[in-house]
């Protein structure tokens, strides 16, 4: 092993690089901001989860059952999860190329899933390396995060499939982070957008008839029903999506005693 690529900041893709590069003396390639997202929530332990946080699940629309679960887990979970990295890194950026085995690969990244996850693009092979960028069956979670609850998560995302559509080949071999390989990536990045247009669609319709905050939008947005191991995923995902209207100018936000109530313009 020489060196280890990292596509993004969750624990089920960084998790044991900071093992893996100790262990083996390399160095680890990432995305300067993914790098230092895991950096940031690996120091960022506490008890109790702060206060503005708690503000955002109230303003998500948590009842008291569903705050207590959360406060009970405590805050920064992640450096339970993950190994510590070394103190260094190597810089990957969009547009870079990288020279693995002979070959060139260009780093491309996307954003709402996470901030900046990198991708890795052979022209040559025609094989795209995507991680959670683009995935076969299921959709990417697309969450509010709480180190920026006013960004627009969503829109970002949006914005990543145009620009990857823009710039790739439709038929591309994409190896995805979960799921089997798959060929036809416009066909698969046209059905995402669809997915997500249809759902705002349907949510926008919903806020017509009446004010819903971010937990009344589940069975709306969700096939399955929401268990409490999937609360909070539910929640910044719905929020994702009031997000996204609000900024796009369908929706407006009324606060009341700290709850966030979304309606159709
Ligand atoms: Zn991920």
């Amino acid at each position: 092993m020489t060196r280890i690529f990292v596509t993004h900041f969750h624990p089920d893709h960084a998790g044991c690089a900071g093992w893996l590069a100790n262990r083996n003396k390399v160095r680890v390639w990432m995305n300067r901001t993914e790098w230092l997202f895991i950096r940031m929530l690996v120091a960022d332990q506490q008890d109790e989860p702060p206060k503005d946080v708690l503000e955002r699940r109230i303003f998500q629309g948590y009842d008291q059952r569903h705050l207590d679960r959360f406060k009970a887990q405590g805050f920064g979970n992640f450096a339970r999860a993950v190994s510590r990295l070394p103190a260094g890194h190597r810089r990957l950026e969009d547009g870079q190329h990288v020279r693995v085995g002979g070959r060139v690969w260009q780093v491309m990244t996307g954003g709402g899933h996470t901030p900046e996850h990198s991708c890795l693009v052979g022209h040559h092979n025609g094989v795209i390396i995507a991680g959670d960028q683009i995935l076969p069956r299921i959709t990417s979670n697309i969450s509010i995060m709480d180190s920026e609850p006013d960004s627009d998560p969503l829109g970002e995302w949006l914005a990543s499939i145009a620009k990857f559509r823009a710039a790739l080949p439709a038929d591309m071999l994409v190896l995805p982070a979960h799921g089997f390989p798959f060929s036809g990536l416009h066909v698969r990045l046209d059905n995402l957008v669809e997915g997500h247009l249809e759902r705002l669609d349907q949510l926008e319709e919903a806020l017509r008839i009446k004010p819903l905050r971010a937990v009344d939008c589940f069975e709306l947005l969700f096939a399955r029903p929401v268990t409490d191991e999937v609360f909070g995923l539910a929640a910044g995902e719905a929020m994702a999506h009031l997000r996204h209207l609000e900024t796009t100018g369908r929706a407006k936000v009324e606060t009341l005693d700290g709850v966030g109530w979304y309606s159709a313009v």
